[in-house]
């Protein structure tokens, strides 16, 4: 009886997992948390979200809204869990992440065609395998792939703080949406100039940790996910044209829009905890609690966790990778999730359904799905195995990755709706042709 193991019970590996075991395939779950921890990861469930607890814009007419879309149509795990565990975010769709780990925990162990394992995996298994042991994967296991594959990069990541709601002083803050959307769901810190000014300056000054040893050596900075005190020190209004924009808000108290805004997102859905929402950070844990408290509302903010930084490893993908997520060396071996350069829970996870689906069709000797470039995931697995420039560097959902509309339509959201619906065009009319059966709308 076939057998195949995926490595890393992530985000990728939870839905390639599925998608196996869902096909009839035994699979062995391979996780080596709670008996080892990357730097970042916390706890013993699986489809741990690491830092921020959004998974993006929610709106059909927007890139992360497709994506989701797209994977809940190839009966994606994780967008069902993130269904049933939501906390309110506005437009976008956030999640009580303990919940959501819990869920997709619960669906592993009780699924009867997947055996977990807990352990580190160190080498390569030689059967059908997907690995998706993901940016921090541990570092006997980085060797490995390093010495199969050749060209595995690293650079830096943030997460931004954690504080909870008791702590903070509501007298000097107002919920609120920008714009009004969502049910007030942001708890907005708002600064006048002078002190913007003060932040800004310390900010700037204050102490970094220092790198670790396994980071050193390359650190360059992903700009989707730049510490506050990089971006800050790039100009003095750096920040107020970036997170602490203050556009679409007005302070109750005063009537006006505040000088600049920190924006603070419920974590869980009791709301008893919120993260700093852009403030991923590398300040010395001290410096933290010191600088940030200087911002209105957080005086006496206590801080369940603090920012951190961390390495991201990911595979020379163009050079190593097929268009199904296979090793072209090595066919019966896929990867998935950020190592293989795509940037995003989501993105992971979308790329854990493809490696999945293409083991169970490469093991049935049928030709591979190689989705529309018209669609998101086809795009982003386009992005990752044909890249053609110099320096290949992880990719989120984003419009820009899609072909042209043939027609020109100015109105922008209009335009990303009808790049929506091609999209789901075009998959549609693709997996029919391909005999891949797509779930329903939902009622
Ligand atoms: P993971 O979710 O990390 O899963 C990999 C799993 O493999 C882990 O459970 C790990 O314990 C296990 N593992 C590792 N090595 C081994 C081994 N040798 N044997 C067995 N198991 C192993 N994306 C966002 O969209 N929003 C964010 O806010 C965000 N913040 C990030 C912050 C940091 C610090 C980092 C590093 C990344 C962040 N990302 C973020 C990027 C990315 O979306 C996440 O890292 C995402 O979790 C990647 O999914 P994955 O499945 O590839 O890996």
């Amino acid at each position: 009886d076939q057998k195949v193991k995926v490595l890393g019970a992530g985000l990728a590996g939870c839905e390639a997992a599925w998608q196996i075991a869902n096909h009839g395939i035994l699979v062995e779950l391979w996780e080596m948390k709670p008996a080892k921890y990357s730097p970042a990861h916390r706890s013993e469930g699986f489809a741990e979200l690491i830092c921020s607890n959004s998974l993006k814009a929610a709106r059909l007419d927007s890139a992360a809204g497709l994506l989701k879309e797209e994977m809940r149509r190839f009966g994606s795990l994780l967008t069902e869990c993130a269904r049933k565990s939501q906390v309110p975010a506005g437009g976008a769709l956030a999640v009580d992440r303990e919940e959501f780990s819990r869920l997709a925990t619960m669906e592993m162990e009780r699924h009867p065609l997947i055996e977990i394992h807990r352990g580190e995996v160190t080498e390569i298994p030689r059967g059908p395998a997907v690995i998706a042991t993901g940016p921090l994967t541990s570092e006997a296991l980085s060797e490995q792939i390093q010495r199969l594959c050749g060209g595995s990069l690293s650079f830096f990541d943030a997460a931004a703080p954690i504080v909870t709601r008791e702590s903070l002083d509501m007298e000097q803050c107002f919920a609120a949406s920008r714009y009004g959307k969502g049910d007030s769901d942001y708890i907005n810190c708002p600064m006048n100039k002078e002190q913007y000014d003060l932040f800004a300056d310390e900010l700037v000054r204050a102490e970094r940790a220092p790198v670790h040893s396994f980071d050193a050596g390359n650190p360059k900075v992903y700009e989707g996910c730049m510490p506050i005190e990089v971006l800050a020190a790039r100009g003095h209004d750096a920040i107020r044209f970036g997170p602490m924009k203050p556009v679409g808000l007005r302070d109750p108290k005063t009537g006006h829009r505040p000088w600049a805004v920190l924006q603070l997102r419920t974590e869980n859905l009791e709301n008893t905890l919120y993260n700093l929402v852009g403030f991923q950070t590398n300040l010395k844990f001290g410096e933290q609690k010191r600088v940030f408290r200087m911002i209105p509302g957080l005086a006496h903010a206590e801080f369940v966790r603090y920012g951190v930084m961390h390495r991201n490893t990911f595979l020379n993908s163009p050079q190593v990778l097929q268009g199904d997520f296979s090793l072209r060396p090595r066919p019966e071996l896929f990867f998935a999730g950020q190592i293989t350069g795509v940037e995003g829970y989501m993105e992971s996870a979308s790329s854990g359904i493809l490696a999945g689906l293409n083991l169970v069709r490469r093991i049935r000797g049928q030709e591979p799905l190689i989705l529309p470039e018209t669609s998101m995931m086809g795009a982003l697995s386009r992005y990752v195995a044909g890249y053609t420039g110099k320096d290949f560097q992880p990719m989120g959902a984003n419009f820009g990755v899609l072909p042209p509309l043939r027609e020109q339509i100015r109105d922008k959201r209009e335009r990303y709706m009808a790049l929506s619906v091609r999209a789901l065009t075009d998959l549609e009319e693709y997996c029919k042709m391909a005999g891949v059966v797509l779930q329903k709308e939902p009622d």
